[in-house]
């Protein structure tokens, strides 16, 4: 599944941060993915995973109501992200890289893991990390 938000993540425009997401209904089936598209569409909310929650929900038989589906993005989601996720009701979140600096599942804070809240997805970090990880040194690196 992170492998699918690789290829999402090439997606991206150049000037974007390559992001990738994935959202995938309960038997498997990909439901929506996008790119980080912040700088594409100057929107300072369009990081990868709230667009590809938002296109998600638009093709989902159960509207805004995510349960049961997994997120996979390349990148340890940050606390709009992670919010957003809770807020969607998504079931399981699978990330690559860990974000030391602005990581919110786990990292700097674990805002889907809350204990006051009442959903909470399961969590899975550090899948093919060197492949996420490199992916962004490669655009950090041209960005020099
Ligand atoms: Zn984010």
């Amino acid at each position: 599944m992170v492998r699918a938000a690789i290829a999402a993540a090439a997606a991206a425009d150049p000037r974007d941060v390559p992001v990738g997401a994935v959202v995938f209904d309960s038997t498997g089936r990909e439901l929506a993915r996008a790119a980080n598209a912040r700088e594409a569409l100057g929107d300072p909310t369009a990081h990868a995973e709230v667009l590809a929650l938002r296109r998600a929900a638009a093709v989902n038989g159960d509207g805004w109501r995510l349960e049961g589906a997994t997120l996979a993005v390349t990148l340890e989601p940050c606390t709009m992200c992670a919010g957003a996720l809770v807020l969607s009701r998504v079931s399981r979140l699978v990330f690559g890289a860990w974000e030391p600096k602005t990581g919110a599942v786990g990292s700097l804070w674990d805002v889907v893991r809350d204990r006051r809240l009442n959903h909470r997805p399961e969590v899975r970090g550090g899948i093919l990390e060197p492949d996420c990880a490199a992916l962004l040194n490669a655009f950090f690196h041209t960005q020099r």
